[in-house]
């Protein structure tokens, strides 16, 4: 029987039992929101914080609160918000850029950085401005075969020129596991341990508000994110942010805008108000896109595919991966969740030869931000083991729609059982 009724049986029963895990998130929903709002209260944000400032920005007391709230909430001394900062990558380039300097070295310890991070790298003096065009070192430990960092590969690596650590927590799209704020604490003093005056920097991106701790009160020294990711709440328009130590803070500044600058200028054209709202939202809709995970782990599961993380597992970023069995299933799938969109649902996604990228990829997208990726959103690069990468989900509603629309569609066309 493939119909309407069996979708909804394995929806109802599946909602069943996973309530522990939403117990879960609801209690780290809770302690976020607390968190952000303690941070409001202390920093007394009012709403003449959230008036548009223009040309150098001056005394922008919107501004200024905004990142003094930031780093509160992430535990850090100071933070940099901006809606200048054009995406993650652009954030990320920015702290790195920053911290390293000609002849220093950067060493990532959890194998391969994010695919647009390459570039930032680079591969030698070519001209492009990258890392490695201005001769600053890179090196990468590979993860271990079991998934985890390669302690004695990390300590082997370490070196006189070794200034900055590399850490991203988030698996991004390859099938390994993501780094929890207790697993980041032990790479700190692991390698703090080697080389005391190490900076450790932490690619957040996909991470805020899915555990009740942030890199940063895990003793990493600066973190980075992306605004249409997580913090932004699906309300910040554009922007991203840093935060840490303040030193390091006022590194990445000076790289931002100009030296003797830093954060002290940057009008923020209106953008305000919906940074600061999304925030305020951030941790309640990080739960439901958690929630939304969840569900869809657990049903793929019931359905026979592989998933990772598995619905009952620890999470620590908002990403989804689940494999399917052909490339005809993995786009069905894809299409589906943009089937279920409040915004495109009309369009239907096709794989493409994406710039950067060696196979076609397919991508939902049918979200009010660009490419905002708290939203429903799913990709999935057209390759053998075909697995679909799903994140973000304003509401949790919103997900189970997209759930029911795939399961539906596969069972219509590849006669799921
Ligand atoms: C999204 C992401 C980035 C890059 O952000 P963009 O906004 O796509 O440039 C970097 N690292 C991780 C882990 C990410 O998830």
């Amino acid at each position: 029987m493939h119909d309407e009724e069996t979708v909804q049986r394995l929806i109802k029963s599946a909602e069943q039992q996973i309530r522990n895990a939403f117990e879960h998130i609801e209690g780290t929903i809770d302690a976020n929101q607390w968190k952000v709002i303690r941070a409001f209260q202390k920093h007394q944000v009012s709403d003449y914080h959230f008036s548009a400032s223009t040309g150098y920005g001056y005394n922008d007391r919107g501004r200024e609160v905004l990142d003094h709230v930031y780093a509160e909430v992430f535990g850090a001394e100071a933070a940099i918000v901006r809606p200048h900062l054009v995406s993650g990558t652009h954030t990320i380039a920015t702290a790195l850029f920053g911290l390293l300097r000609p002849r220093e070295e950067l060493l990532y310890i959890t194998g391969r950085p994010y695919d647009t991070l390459h570039k930032v790298i680079g591969s030698g003096p070519d001209g492009s401005g990258s890392l490695r065009d201005w001769e600053i070192e890179y090196n990468e430990v590979e993860l271990a075969a079991d998934g985890q960092p390669d302690w004695e590969g990390i300590r082997a690596a370490i070196t006189d020129k070794t200034k900055v650590i590399g850490i991203q927590r988030s698996r991004g799209y390859q099938w390994r596991t993501s780094f929890s704020i207790a697993q980041i604490g032990e790479m700190v003093k692991f390698v703090k341990a080697i080389k005391p005056d190490v900076v450790v920097f932490a690619d957040n991106c996909y991470g805020e508000f899915t555990e009740r701790q942030e890199p940063t009160e895990a003793g990493v020294d600066l973190i980075a994110g992306s605004l249409i990711k997580n913090p932004g709440g699906g309300l910040a328009a554009s922007g991203g942010y840093i935060a840490g130590r303040d030193d390091l803070v006022q590194k990445a500044a000076y790289r931002l805008t100009a030296p003797g600058i830093g954060g002290e200028v940057g009008a923020m054209l209106g953008t305000t108000r919906s940074i600061y709202q999304g925030l305020f939202l951030a941790p309640h809709l990080v739960g439901q896109a958690l929630k939304g995970s969840v569900l869809a782990a657990k049903v793929f599961a019931d359905c026979g595919y592989e998933t990772s993380p598995k619905w009952d597992e620890p999470r620590t970023d908002l990403i989804q991966a689940i494999r399917f069995t052909n490339e005809d299933e993995l786009i069905t799938f894809v299409q589906a969740v943009q089937k279920a969109a409040a915004v495109d649902a009309h369009v239907l996604p096709e794989p493409w030869e994406m710039p950067g990228y060696k196979h076609p990829v397919i991508m939902a997208a049918g979200t009010f931000i660009q490419g905002g990726s708290l939203e429903l959103s799913a990709d999935a690069p057209i390759r053998k083991p075909y697995i679909a990468y799903m994140q973000g989900g304003l509401t949790y509603s919103h997900v189970k729609l997209g759930v029911i629309t795939a399961l539906s569609e596969l069972q219509k066309k590849h006669s799921l059982s």
